[in-house]
């Protein structure tokens, strides 16, 4: 049976991570460890869970019913998954293909496009399966509006005509302010989106001196 270890999937439909209204799903596992990674929490390659490609394909189902129009897989680093991932991807292509919906596919990796060919056929495999990919290590130090990107040097590489079509205008988009989506339920708050440099921490600041406090700690710090 194929699994896939994730750290978790959005519980709504997400806005601020692609076009469209998008089922997300984190990756568990990376190994790139880019200081000030925002995502700390999904480094551990054993964190997680794991979910078979039935259980995640009938996720998105559930998801295409709500109305979504595409898929972004963020992490973590996919690349770490890749033939899972490209699976599950081919099988989420045709589900959504039978309810008449074009649904695209945006992978983040924090790899560069040419070290894709370099972790082997698996990796190309999954970029194949993408319609558009950002790439590039995050980088503290050089913070950005680009749409969707946590830093300057990250592309959005469209690599389908349906990619193209939905992302091309959105390579050099920068945006005035950054988005982000809240969910959150009686244990925890999801923070979906790039936020700006600082706004974690001073919202973390915030909310402890209305006396909200993250008991089980905060997925930005070790
Ligand atoms: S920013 Fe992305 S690629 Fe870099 S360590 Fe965090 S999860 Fe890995």
């Amino acid at each position: 049976m194929v699994t896939l270890r994730l750290s978790r999937t959005a519980p709504g439909l997400v806005e601020v991570l692609g076009p469209g209204r998008r089922f997300v799903l984190w990756v568990q596992g990376c190994p790139l460890a880019c200081p000030g990674c925002m995502s700390r929490d999904t480094w551990d390659a054993d964190g997680g869970g794991e979910v078979t490609l039935e259980e995640l394909t009938a996720l998105w189902r559930d998801f295409l019913d709500l109305g979504a129009t595409g898929i972004t897989v963020s992490g973590g680093e996919p690349m770490e998954q890749a033939a899972a991932l490209a699976d599950f991807l081919d099988a989420a292509r045709d589900v959504a293909a039978a309810v008449g919906c074009e649904a695209d596919v945006l992978v983040y990796t924090g790899y560069e496009e040419d070290e894709l060919a370099g972790l082997g056929p698996a990796a190309l495999r999954l970029a194949d399966s993408a319609d558009a990919l950002i790439t590039g290590r995050f980088r503290v130090a050089e913070p950005t509006r680009l749409a969707w990107r946590g830093s300057a040097n990250q592309r959005l590489l469209p690599r389908t005509p349906l990619g193209r079509q939905r992302y091309a205008g959105h390579a050099d988009r920068v945006v005035e302010n950054t988005e982000m989506q809240v969910f959150a339920d009686d244990q925890a708050l999801l923070l979906v989106g790039i936020p700006d440099r600082g706004v974690l921490t001073q919202a973390e600041r915030r909310m402890r001196g209305d006396g909200l406090t993250f008991g089980g700690g905060v997925s930005w710090r070790p």
